[in-house]
């Protein structure tokens, strides 16, 4: 370790390790502080560990089908929690141990322990003393939000990272928040065996998505034997000792063995200390370029709130390590990819249809189902659509909206076009590999052009 470095970051999760090896890449000599394992909440207590139980979930649901394509199982298959758990946990130790390892590769020095900013270019790092550079990036995630609902102090009511570590199954959740983190972890409960109860404050699911991409959700959670209660709060939790008893605000009584809360996140401001950053509604505010109000220092990830998503974070991690080291460099959020994982998944990218209504005069609205796509009907999974919205006037692709498998894959390539602003006529024309999923969005676009020649001529 030395006395003076020319980057000092706070974090190692997907901003602050991504801000890291950026900044040693660009030649800059870099210590990272992180208080607990390297890869933040999205390695270790999020995106990944969910990645690995939903591939469990997923095999269980289609070990079901299986009779129909005339593969004989002797008996239904059974779950192993304990060893379902030890995978995830595999997962997250490899993925965690490589962002070390990149990050030793690229010599920068990792100190463990709490790190706070205690003045310009100075971080103190509890058991290692004070960290000195011209340049600060704090990168220090966020945390779960309580509510103030009685009874929610429970040992019954959980956070995501309790319900991850969990190394047995439920007998019922209860969810309570419909949000992302919600959706997920129901479809991966139901499927381990739990009877799961979602309670969503607004009227639908996935409140900030595509209209359309939450009443499929909603629906096919249904199927799958998930009840979903909307436009209702949790008034009270009574924990009997041998289960939770919910009162919601519509009189209705949910009893479960757990309850999920998963309400949303905020900004995790310890890193911050009395440095006198400045903080609005809870988030710490910043400029395009990543920088905060205090010269030399800037906060890339979930701290600034403006896209809690690991993907948005590898963006804004990069932006502040170019910003910090004197290349200022604008995080490009506009055209970042939000999904929702499981069966079906769930996945934008754009403008929704009711914010494109506003911008545009005419909107054109291109609709392929699963359902004739040969590639989704084949695997006999053909639920959902890929819907697309088109400014006619030039053919300027607003959005693009994706419900069903693979929709986590298929919105790439959709972020890449609007991204490059290759307009709907040019890919219309593009020839997509038959029979794939791919094809269903250039369908889409086709449709919204009026010339998609695999659905049924209109009226
Ligand atoms: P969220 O904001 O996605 O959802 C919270 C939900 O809780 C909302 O639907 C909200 O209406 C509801 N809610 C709020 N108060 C409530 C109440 N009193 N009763 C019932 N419902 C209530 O938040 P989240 O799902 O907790 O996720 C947190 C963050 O983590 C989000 O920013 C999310 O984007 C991110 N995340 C992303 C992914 C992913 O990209 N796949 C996965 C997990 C988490």
């Amino acid at each position: 370790m030395r006395d003076e470095y020319d980057l000092i970051v706070v974090g190692g999760g997907p901003a602050g390790y991504v801000a890291a090896l950026r900044a040693a890449q660009l030649g800059a000599s870099v210590v990272l502080a992180e208080r607990d394992v390297l890869g933040g909440t999205c390695l270790n207590r999020g995106c990944i560990p969910t990645k690995s139980y939903l591939q469990t979930a997923e095999a269980i649901q289609s070990a079901r089908e299986w009779a129909s394509r005339g593969l004989i199982l002797d008996s239904p298959p059974r779950l192993d929690m304990k060893k379902a758990l030890a995978c995830k946990n595999q997962a997250v130790r490899r993925l965690t141990a490589g962002v070390k390892a990149l990050l030793e590769s690229r010599k920068v020095d990792i100190v463990r322990g709490n790190a706070v900013l205690v003045g310009s270019g100075r971080v103190e790092v509890e058991g290692s003393g004070i960290l000195r550079a011209p340049s600060v990036i704090l990168a220090g995630g966020s945390v779960s939000t309580r509510l103030p609902i009685p009874g929610a102090d429970s040992p019954r009511v959980l956070l995501s990272e309790d319900i991850l570590a969990l190394d047995r199954v439920p007998g019922s959740l209860v969810v309570i928040g419909g949000g992302v983190i919600g959706v997920e972890i129901a479809q991966i409960l139901s499927a381990f065996g739990s009877v799961v109860t979602i309670v969503e404050l607004e009227n639908r699911l996935l409140p900030t998505m595509e209209e359309d991409l939450s009443k499929a959700m909603a629906a096919a959670l249904k199927k799958r034997g998930i009840i979903v209660h909307l436009g209702v709060s949790v008034r009270s939790i009574d924990d009997s000792g041998a289960g939770l008893a919910l009162l919601l605000s519509d009189g209705t009584r949910v009893e479960a063995e757990l309850a999920l809360l998963s309400v949303g996140r905020r900004p995790d401001l310890s890193c911050l200390g009395d440095s006198g950053v400045a903080v609005e509604r809870g988030c710490v505010v910043v400029d395009d370029f990543m920088a905060t109000s205090l010269p030399g220092v800037f906060a890339p990830g979930d701290l600034n709130g403006r896209r809690m998503l690991a993907h948005a974070a590898f963006e804004m991690g990069e932006a502040a390590a170019h910003s910090a080291l004197g290349h200022p460099r604008r995080a490009e959020l506009d055209l970042v990819p939000s999904v929702v994982y499981g069966s079906p998944e769930a996945a934008s990218v754009g403008l929704t249809e009711a914010e494109a209504r506003t911008r545009c005069e005419n909107v054109s609205i291109g609709l392929f189902p699963f359902a004739a796509n040969g590639r989704a009907l084949c695997s006999g999974d053909s639920e959902g659509f890929v819907k697309v919205l088109v400014d006619p006037r030039f053919g300027e692709l607003l959005g693009v909206h994706i419900v069903g498998a693979c929709a986590s894959e298929l919105i790439n390539e959709a972020a890449i076009l609007m991204r490059m602003e290759v307009t709907a006529f040019e890919i219309a024309e593009v020839a997509h590999a038959h029979p794939t999923r791919s094809e269903a969005f250039m369908e889409a676009v086709a449709a919204a052009l009026g010339r998609c020649v695999h659905l049924p001529a209109r009226g």
